[in-house]
């Protein structure tokens, strides 16, 4: 793996990349997904050729990044990580693509964030692989063409519908990844365990994974906090009850809903009525900006039926303000 993102790992996310599972096997839940992905990736490896380009999409912590590590080690080749916001010229893209072997994965997470310049040139890279220099400027400027390895690019968006359709549509493979239910979570918590030599007891384990908004990452890091409060207030064994205190501290509720979901369904109950209100009414309420509470907080909320999206906003389902405890307004259906 060639890491060309600019950022270096902190402790924290140094061990999440340990613990990211590196084979298919490892890989638990998202069946459909991974039963398609790996016909797609033995085939491409038997004819020795590189894999059609592939879109993943899903909210942030669902698996994105895991799915392309491992089908760069499935197919045998290099995997080079980089992201929309980090390749901010054209020349950055072309640094990236030159220097591909043959069949490598380049991997661009937060896709729909690249800039129109990056992604016009990205183009002719995913349909002819080549590549467009144009050198000097004004009259005398000539376009070189450079000629590129055939190379698969893994392409990563939390909605494709973020993607303007000529780059959604140069991906002849799209797969949408889904929250996990409890017991695939709770299966990816045992295993993350194991790895760090913390005894779990089956109870704790359920507890995190109901609690950890159906993503392996939140999963992952709730994981890695009981470990602290086993370790310094427990036994250092992960118990039912080691779980519900760490849990208490992050402020994470019965539901698995945090400090921020909460704040954002109590916005749209209190200060507009339950809504139907408008995603940058309620991303200015409570301080975070609209595309996070779209990406992050949203999808789940819609999913455990607090939220509704309609045409004309989002509206506080019932479950909300049965979780909140507010009384639901005279002459409201729903
Ligand atoms: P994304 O790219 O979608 O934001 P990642 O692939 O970075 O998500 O996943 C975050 C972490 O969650 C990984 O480091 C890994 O430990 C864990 N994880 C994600 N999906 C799975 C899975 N299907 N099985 C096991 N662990 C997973």
């Amino acid at each position: 793996v060639r890491d060309v993102s600019p950022k270096t790992l902190e402790g924290e996310e140094r061990l999440e990349q340990s613990l990211r599972p590196a084979t298919f096997e490892d890989y638990v839940g998202q069946e459909k997904i991974v039963e398609n992905v790996r016909v797609y990736a033995a085939a491409a490896r038997a004819r020795g050729e590189a894999l059609d380009h592939v879109l993943l999409s899903g909210p942030p912590g669902l698996g994105k990044t895991s799915l392309a590590h491992i089908l760069a080690r499935e197919l045998g080749v290099t995997l080079h990580v980089t992201s929309g916001p980090a390749l901010v010229k054209k020349g950055d893209l072309a640094g990236l693509l030159t220097a591909l072997a043959p069949r490598d994965i380049l991997f661009i997470d937060e896709i729909h964030r690249l800039s129109p310049a990056v992604e016009e040139a990205l183009y002719p890279a995913m349909e002819d692989y080549r590549f467009d220099v144009v050198l000097g400027a004004g009259l005398g400027a000539q376009t070189m063409e450079m000629k590129l390895e055939r190379f698969t690019l893994v392409g990563a968006t939390t909605r494709t519908g973020l993607l303007a359709s000529p780059l959604r549509d140069r991906f002849p493979i799209q797969e949408r990844l889904e929250y996990y239910g409890a017991p695939e979570l709770k299966e990816i918590a045992v295993r993350a365990a194991r790895k760090l030599a913390l005894p779990v007891e089956a109870a704790g384990a359920e507890e995190l994974a109901r609690r950890a908004r159906g993503t392996p990452r939140i999963a992952i890091r709730l994981l890695q906090r009981a470990r602290d409060f086993a370790q310094v207030e427990g036994d250092g064994k992960l118990t039912r009850e080691i779980v519900d205190r760490t849990l208490a501290r992050l402020e994470v509720d019965a539901r698995g809903l945090d400090a921020m979901d909460r704040r954002i369904l109590a916005s749209v109950i209190d200060t507009f009525g339950g809504g139907p209100v408008g995603i940058d009414a309620v991303a200015a309420a409570v301080g975070e900006e609209s595309d996070t509470i779209e990406d992050v907080y949203e999808p789940f909320l819609v999913r455990e039926g607090f939220l509704a999206r309609t045409p004309r906003g989002r509206v506080a389902l019932p479950a909300a303000f049965a979780h909140l405890g507010r009384e639901r307004p005279h002459g409201k259906q729903g």
